[in-house]
């Protein structure tokens, strides 16, 4: 846990942290006006009253269900979204994207020659293909695998070692960092081998690529994720159980392992889906804009309820809290439910066409707050902005203290639209997040409702917040 995090244990802020900060505000000469406390408290208690994101959660995970890129259900939760918005009274349009469109079928896996087994045994592997994945012919491939343990170990064996073979990466995901609070660190450190790894194996000559799943030991589950060729040469991609692959590793280490793998995912055509965008029409700056946005297609193998049907559910709920108090904020306030975040190798599809279609008014953004972080307490929010944002923005921390969501976490520029504004998210208890990340557990059974009402509330005090700051502090150059 980083030190902050116990600090906001604490329900408010100790008074000597308040005068340390005055100073420090006078010192620089900006003098920023109050946020409206009052407001953004009774913004938080009405978040963390409602049930309305719990139930629309609900129906986008159990009526409407997993929302791959590109298929039917990803079409239904785009209206049913827009549908939501449009309730609440807000200005919604849909905004196309052009997006792949991938399709899971059979994925099977056994290991048919076990070195010293019985005669006839064959061990049953967990597998699951990765996003965009190249299938196998329909009866399969059965060969020899190869167990390395980095890109290094891969290199090392070379063409001679390599060709024909399965490569399982067995990398494993840190579950040391994950558990101390850094579980987003333990994912980034293995996600290029779930990115590149098929890629550098076929350039190999190999025959396919398994990946020991990003997650921890855990309930045997296969995660999955995108893959990207980049161009190069295709092989199919699967991740497999971080059990099945130390127990690949295992026996590899006693003798020669083959495997017989069937995976025979579809690509198809791409498909013409959308961003909804859904305007609070600001009453001051209405060209300014505050993004409060969170990505609408999820994977298949569970139903995207964690990932991230839950953060369409906060925004919908900070959506409805601005209309039940009937609230105008000075600046446009415009929800997103972007699409494409995740079958996208090279980024996002929904985020990039944004970027694209809004080109001439990205000056104009104030902020994006996105959420996709599930339903775990918020302990505050991670920040990418200029220092004198984020003076102005220090008397919510007041209010964020009160639910123990007080603490402000910088971040470098790595999110999704980092390169055009500022940038925030919650900063959540994320050390069982990668648990389910990606799998079949991955549905409305994981979701924890006082979470989600917390989440809520966060960004909606943040959006609020955000339309409120003097301008002079949006003015200040961008933090890159
Ligand atoms: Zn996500």
């Amino acid at each position: 846990m980083y030190l902050s995090q116990y600090l906001s244990k604490a329900p408010a802020l100790p008074s000597f942290f308040i005068l340390i900060t005055t100073l420090t505000v006078g010192a620089l000469g900006a003098e920023p006006e109050a946020l409206p406390i009052a407001t953004l408290e009774q913004i938080q208690t009405a978040a963390l009253q409602s049930d309305y994101g719990y139930t629309r959660l609900d129906y986008l995970c159990n009526k409407i269900g997993p929302r791959m890129s590109g298929s039917p259900q990803a079409a239904a939760a785009v209206q049913y979204v827009a549908e939501q918005f449009r309730e609440l009274g807000l200005e919604v349009s849909l905004e196309p994207v052009s997006v792949p469109h991938w399709a899971r079928g059979q994925e099977t896996a056994e290991l048919v020659k076990i070195p010293g087994a019985q005669p006839g045994f064959k061990q049953k592997v967990i597998v699951t293909a990765l996003g965009g994945s190249v299938a196998t012919p329909p009866e399969g491939i059965t060969a020899s695998v190869v167990v390395v343990k980095d890109f290094e170990e891969l290199d090392k064996l070379g063409k001679e070692a390599v060709r024909g073979k399965i490569v399982l990466f067995n990398v494993a995901f840190d579950t040391k960092l994950a558990d101390a609070g850094f579980s987003h660190e333990a994912y980034v450190r293995v996600v290029p081998y779930r990115v590149t790894g098929a890629k550098r194996a076929a350039e190999l000559g190999a025959a396919a690529s398994l990946l020991r799943s990003i997650g921890p030991r855990n309930f045997r589950l296969a995660h999955t994720g995108s893959v990207g060729y980049f161009g190069g040469p295709k092989i199919p991609a699967a991740a497999t159980s971080a059990e099945d692959a130390d127990l690949i590793a295992h026996l590899y280490r006693e003798g020669s392992v083959v495997m017989h793998l069937v995976l025979t995912p579809n690509i198809l055509p791409d498909e013409r889906s959308a961003n909804v965008i859904a305007d609070l029409r600001g009453s001051e700056h209405p060209e300014q804009i505050v993004i409060v946005s969170a990505h609408l297609d999820s994977w298949d193998l569970g139903t995207g309820a964690i990932d991230n049907g839950a953060g369409i559910a906060e925004i919908l709920q900070a959506a409805r809290v601005f209309q039940q108090m009937k609230l105008r904020p000075k600046r446009t306030i415009r929800f997103i439910a972007w699409m494409n975040e995740e079958n996208a190798a090279n980024g996002g599809n929904g985020y990039d066409q944004y970027a694209e279609d809004h080109r001439s008014e990205l000056s104009k953004h104030v902020a994006d707050i996105e959420i996709d972080v599930g339903t775990w307490h918020p302990v505050g929010y991670e920040v990418y902005a200029s220092e004198s944002l984020l003076s102005a923005l220090r008397p919510l921390r007041t209010v964020l203290g009160k639910i123990s969501s007080g603490v402000v976490q910088r971040r470098p520029g790595h999110g999704d639209m980092d390169d055009f504004m500022p940038g925030f998210e919650p900063f959540v208890d994320n050390r069982s997040y990668y648990d389910s990340h990606h799998t079949v557990a991955d549905t409305f059974a994981m979701i924890d409702p006082r979470g989600l009402q917390e989440n809520a509330a966060l960004v909606a005090a943040l959006g609020y917040a955000m339309a409120s700051v003097p301008e002079e502090v949006i003015q200040h150059p961008r933090p890159k």
